[in-house]
């Protein structure tokens, strides 16, 4: 996962393992490339058509349009929503500093919102708050919220589009931690009316490079979102109907994804599996994550919280497991945003969680005697 501190040096349990993935899906993988590397179609190839057609039948979702990265499919919905200077975009505060850098990079302006302390997505009612002050203060209009799936949990969108529609806010998913996680057997993709989600390698659904897709069920939202990845271009291909940026997912990224995508299902419940174990070994002694009835996490992350860190880091490190913080700081703390927020003590659960999260290894090729020995690892070190 990008932007954590994570641990490097000799290690039997990576974070995430993707040179095992490799090994499993080894002549899958290597016969999708070798069928783009002969036939020499590396921008815009079949596979990216194809891949997004597989992409849009998962998520139950009518458009999948794939981008050169997660950052970038954020980044396109706004503006094909037209946000800008003036606007206020509404985002969780702990979360990856891309959710945020999209909004301050159009000009428009991030307004960082508590977490609820159980799901460590946006707080509904914390929103409201923020939405109210906005409107009190005049200046900037209420426009949009982002909504981050933190870890593979997704939001809680039904509560959260019933806020947004109260106020006429645009309602866009930031799943790149969830894209796999569903809510009552609907998969996300088709959550909110526009989401965005990541194909960089550490997260569930990973490329060998950069990649990003959107996807939504809104035919007009497709069609703007489809000319501005290709510079705005219109349907004849030549001429320009929007500004727009040139963000591609390559044709060799569209080949691995395909070949991934084959297993991705199994993987899911690979995940599930490993945090199953983590939850019944360590349910006891720290807080692991909860999952609400009806929700399906893609387990992107698996993430305790420990009153004693650095002794279950240590402790872990000596044993050969890699461990991250995700994250160390929530944005309104970080310096280059400390301007669009109101400084420490002003949003106090992901203030205190930023304390206490830590990351075990997850991913889908952990067997079960690296996962206990992890869990006997963490036990010995707090007891
Ligand atoms: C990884 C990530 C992104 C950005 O994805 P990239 O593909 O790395 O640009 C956005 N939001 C969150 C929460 C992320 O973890």
């Amino acid at each position: 996962m990008a932007g954590g501190d994570s641990d490097a040096g000799e290690i039997l349990a990576p974070l995430v393992d993707l040179k095992a993935q490799y090994l499993s899906l080894r002549p899958r993988i290597d016969a999708r490339v070798h069928k783009v590397l002969s036939e020499g179609r590396f921008v815009l190839g079949p596979e990216v058509e194809e891949l997004e057609k597989a992409l849009a039948t998962f998520s139950g979702v009518r458009h999948a349009i794939c981008v050169a990265s997660g950052t970038d499919a954020l980044k396109i919905a706004l503006m094909a929503e037209g946000i800008g200077p003036g606007d206020a975009v509404f985002v969780p505060s702990f979360t990856f500093v891309a959710t945020a850098e999209v909004v301050a990079g159009l000009g428009a302006t991030p307004v960082f919102v508590d977490i609820d302390k159980k799901t460590f997505n946006i707080d509904p009612d914390d929103l409201c708050r923020c939405v109210e002050q906005v409107r009190r203060d005049g200046g900037l209009q209420a426009r949009a919220v982002i909504a981050v799936d933190l870890f593979g949990l997704p939001t809680d969108y039904a509560t959260i589009n019933e806020i947004a529609g109260r106020y006429g806010l645009f309602v866009l998913a930031d799943a790149a931690h969830s894209f796999g996680g569903s809510v009552l057997g609907y998969r996300v993709g088709g959550l909110a009316p526009v989401t965005a989600t990541s194909f960089y390698p550490s997260k569930p659904l990973g490329c060998y490079g950069d990649g990003g897709c959107v996807l939504t069920d809104d035919d007009s939202r497709a069609k703007i979102i489809r000319s501005i990845h290709r510079h705005g271009f219109g349907s004849d291909g030549h001429s320009a109907i929007h500004v727009g940026v040139n963000s591609r997912l390559d044709t060799l990224q569209a080949a691995i994804l395909l070949a991934k995508l084959e297993v991705f299902e199994d993987e899911l419940k690979a995940r599930e599996r490993v945090a199953h174990y983590y939850g019944s070994e360590l349910g006891s002694v720290v807080t692991v994550p909860s999952c609400p009835a009806g929700f399906s996490s893609a387990w992107a992350v698996y993430a305790i919280l420990v009153r004693d860190r650095n002794s279950v880091r240590e402790a872990l490190a000596q044993a050969g497991a890699a461990t991250a913080v995700y994250y160390s700081a929530p944005l309104h703390l970080h310096p280059a945003y400390a301007s669009y927020g109101n400084g420490p003590g002003s949003l106090p659960v992901c203030e205190r969680v930023s304390q206490r999260i830590l990351s075990l290894p997850m991913h889908p090729y952990l067997d079960e005697a690296t996962a206990g020995l992890i869990c006997q690892t963490v036990i010995r070190a707090l007891s």
